[in-house]
């Protein structure tokens, strides 16, 4: 039984070799970018993408421009106290303290949250000039600006309920400002990305590098290990929703924190096991995780999880972003990222996005 088990090993580990991710032909690398702060763009989502995060309504609204019926938005009569965000990429948009009733049909707000977050645009369309307003982040589509507001801004944000989500204040354990970011290294970035893509509170997965002694490292230069760069991701959340703690517990089953320069066929320095903490209370809650975990034996060998201070964060070239979902067909999707994905919806179903 032993003997075919190690037989089965090898045939696997041979196969799994040629599904490695340096083992692919990535042509037309261009350099990557360096990326500073955590409310990074996502206007270059391609089409594709918003076509499957978003529901129809949301794409026809936010992405197509379009707008729902008056009187019928769930949220125009609203009048808990919390914030709006964009329902499609979390952005902060609005306070319940400027919200106001209008009597247009849709939900009303005086002013934007501080801060510019909200971007406009003339808007020619109907046979009439309006100013349509748009997220700052992603660039979708909100509704219309006015200025007949009764309030002393004088303005009047007419808002599609479909763009909006509600978080009500009692929900909000950080209170608006919950955000934060996290780089981690585990094995290939494009497995890593589509685990975190497909969970609460993510707001963006990047996939980069971090750790080397190269600026804007190439993927090639990266995979040759002569950077000392490690493949990351780069995981903006919200704690209101999950926890730097949560983060880690998904980080810790995706991939296998005692080995050594390797996961799976990957193998080599940038695949090593590693966790990227930009401040004091982001070490603490490291250790502490990795700590509770050896104390607890969760794995038959101690885990070499590194922790350390993250100097940048050089976000990989575009045709690693978003990798698991554009190349679904792939051999590596289907054999190595899928079973991840599988893996990670069966253990936190509670944590998987609808
Ligand atoms: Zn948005």
């Amino acid at each position: 039984m032993k003997r075919i088990k190690i037989i089965l090993n090898i045939v696997l580990s041979t196969f799994l070799v040629t599904l490695s991710a340096c083992g692919q032909n990535q042509g037309n690398i261009k350099s990557a970018q360096t990326l500073t702060g955590s409310d990074s763009s996502m206007m270059d989502k391609p089409d594709s993408f918003w076509k499957r995060t978003l529901s129809k309504e949301q794409y026809y609204i936010l992405r197509e421009k379009g707008t729902e019926r008056p009187y019928t938005g769930k949220l125009l009569m609203n009048k808990d106290s919390g914030v709006y965000t964009c329902s499609a990429c979390g952005n902060l948009l609005f306070t319940s303290d400027s919200k106001f009733d209008s009597h247009c049909g849709w939900p009303s707000f005086d002013k934007e949250i501080a801060g510019g977050r909200i971007i406009t645009k003339e808007d020619n369309s109907l046979g009439m000039t309006r100013t349509e307003i748009m997220c700052g982040r992603c660039g979708g589509h909100l509704g219309h600006l006015f200025d007949d507001g009764p309030t002393e801004t004088g303005l009047r944000y007419c808002v599609n309920s479909v763009s909006l989500e509600f978080i009500d204040a009692k929900s909000m354990p950080y209170g608006a400002n919950a955000k934060d970011t996290l780089v981690l290294g585990g094995g290939c970035f494009w497995c890593i990305e589509a685990v975190f893509q497909n969970m609460k509170g993510v707001e963006s997965v990047e996939s980069g590098y971090s750790g080397g002694n190269v600026a804007n490292p190439t993927y090639e230069q990266v995979c040759s290990g002569q950077t000392n760069h490690v493949e990351v991701v780069q995981v903006v959340y919200d704690r209101n929703v999950s926890s730097m703690e949560d983060i880690l517990k998904v980080f810790f089953t995706v991939h296998d924190p005692t080995s050594v320069d390797k996961q799976g066929a990957d193998e080599g320095y940038q695949y090593r096991s590693v966790i990227f903490y930009r401040n004091e209370t982001q070490k603490k809650t490291a250790e502490t995780v990795i700590a509770a975990l050896n104390k607890e034996k969760a794995y038959d060998a101690p885990v070499v999880t590194q922790v350390e201070k993250l100097k940048t964060f050089y976000k990989a070239e575009n045709d690693h972003q978003d990798y698991y979902a554009n190349n679904k067909e792939k051999a590596y999707c289907r054999m190595v990222i899928q079973p991840k994905l599988d893996k990670f919806e069966k253990a936190f179903k509670h944590k998987v996005k609808e």
